[in-house]
């Protein structure tokens, strides 16, 4: 069983040709994939709405994540393993490119606490940093 396949299993969900190309194809990237990428890469093999559908319920199982790029784009990268069902915990942090907008997730050694005044909840901390990714400074 290869690992797209394992990851559907590992989580219930049914293993369909569409949810296995697209956990492939996200888990190939470095960077984090927007819908337009990937219905690219399905050109005629599955719809919009299915890849819609696939994707949140991949988002919801905790299997991807989502993140929303400089222009307000959706887009979506693995998860790691602390992530469950409705819950993501995914403490790393979000590089922007500001050449080629992509999104990369950067593993970071010590995630912040941070201690809130009384009162406030806290549901989620994001860090994310600009620049020029590897790629673009090569150009
Ligand atoms: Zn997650
Ligand atoms: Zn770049
Ligand atoms: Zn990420």
């Amino acid at each position: 069983m290869d690992r797209s396949a394992h990851l559907l299993q590992e989580h219930g969900l049914r293993n369909t040709p569409v949810r296995r190309k697209i956990l492939s194809f996200i888990e190939e990237r470095k960077h984090a994939v927007s819908h337009a990428e990937l219905e690219d890469s399905f050109k005629g093999e599955a719809d919009r709405v299915t890849l819609y559908r696939a994707l949140n319920t991949l988002e919801e199982k905790g299997i991807v994540h989502k993140v929303l790029d400089r222009n307000g784009i959706a887009r979506y990268a693995m998860c790691q393993d602390a992530c469950t069902v409705h819950r993501h915990d995914d403490q790393h942090l979000h590089f922007h490119c500001n050449n080629c907008k992509n999104v990369f997730c950067i593993p970071v050694d010590d995630y912040p606490m941070v201690v809130l005044p009384v009162g406030f909840e806290l549901s989620k901390i994001q860090l994310s940093a600009e620049g020029i990714c590897d790629i673009c400074k090569q150009i």
